[in-house]
């Protein structure tokens, strides 16, 4: 597979629907001073908010108000992330402070300078801290003229009640598998065999399976196809034994894999799909997620049959591998452990 150039350049590029709570919304006009998007990572939250704003200011012709004509001066600065009227807080290093929302606070006293709504999009809002959250909460109490809040948020559990109850919750639900596979096929012009990849990966997420094929804005430079690829050769090595297995081999991947950490969990998560798929290639070689990969899966399973019900204690194996991450464990050695466990010496241990 080939993929160069944006997704925009090779094909038309056709925006996610947004959800008809907020199709609703925009055709009214009638903005609620917050909305909260509740969804899995990956989903499509930022999209949609970014979305929302272009429809609500779009200047230009259209087929309803609902969209954005992404041709008028508001749509295109917007797209370039050079509208002064749209203002994003982040978490910092996992967490979002009172110091983030004083800032922001001192933002928005002004009036916009020249949308007609205003956003700002406070994303993982359940990563502010408590003082942060009521800073949060006086300013919504009170909200500035012509603005109004996106939150976005995994699930409500660690959002304040009085911050809940200020604003309109709207739930991201994933797609389905099947249509996320249709989508890259029909709108992105993938190879049936490569779409089934991504969208078994993707989550439910349409962004998510763009970003692994490199054909979104935010893959931050990783070609995850080929990272996906590169990740599943060396642990297949790892497995079969002989040149790939030797201790430089594995100990040169395991610093490799703990070099990035904001790419680790999707790393780990491959090498996870791929287990799963020697755990059912014997006798569902059909629901395998690699099919790319299935003359490495035949070769593993036919030589060494004994791996399937093997592979099952890897995955959870890698569960305590993440766990201990979690807890500060060094990336390095905690992979050169289990990384040491796939190698035919210890497979059968
Ligand atoms: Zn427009």
């Amino acid at each position: 597979m080939s993929v160069h150039g944006t997704a925009e350049e090779r094909f038309q590029f056709k925006e996610p629907d947004l959800p008809r709570a907020l199709t609703g919304i925009l055709e009214t006009r009638k903005i609620p001073n917050a909305l909260l998007f509740i969804g899995n990572p990956g989903i499509g939250k930022r999209d949609a908010a970014l979305q929302f704003a272009r429809a609500a200011n779009c200047l230009g012709e259209r087929p309803s108000r609902a969209h954005a004509c992404n041709r008028c001066k508001s749509c295109k600065k917007m797209a370039a992330g050079m509208h002064p009227d749209i203002i994003r807080v982040e978490p910092v290093k996992g967490s979002i402070r009172i110091a983030l929302i004083r800032e922001l606070y001192g933002a928005i006293t002004v009036k916009p300078h020249e949308a007609e709504f205003r956003m700002v999009l406070i994303e993982d809002a359940d990563a502010m801290n408590p003082e942060a959250s009521n800073a949060l909460l006086k300013i919504l109490e009170e909200p500035p003229e012509r603005t109004f809040f996106i939150l976005t948020a995994k699930t409500t559990d660690s959002l304040l009640q009085t911050i809940l109850s200020r604003c309109r919750q709207v739930r991201f639900k994933p797609a389905s598998l099947g249509s996320i596979r249709q989508t890259l096929v029909d709108a992105h012009g993938m190879d049936p065999v490569t779409a089934r990849v991504a969208a078994s990966w993707s989550d439910g997420s349409l962004n998510k399976a763009l970003r692994l094929l490199n054909l979104s804005d935010y893959t931050g430079g990783t070609d995850w196809m080929k990272r996906r690829q590169w990740l599943i050769t060396e642990t297949g090595a790892l497995i079969k034994g002989g040149k790939g297995s030797d201790r430089t081999t594995l100990l040169l991947l395991a610093e490799k894999i703990g070099r990035d950490p904001e790419l680790l969990t999707d790393s780990l998560a491959v090498i996870r799909t791929f287990f799963r798929d020697i755990a059912v290639f014997g006798y569902s070689p059909d629901t395998i997620v690699n099919i790319d990969f299935s003359a490495l899966l035949q070769e593993i399973i036919h030589n060494q049959p004994a791996l399937a019900p093997k592979a099952l204690e890897w995955i959870k194996e890698l569960h305590n591998v993440e766990k201990k991450i979690k807890a500060n464990a060094g990336v390095r050695l905690t992979l050169e452990a289990f990384f040491f466990k796939l190698t035919p010496a210890r497979q059968m241990a």
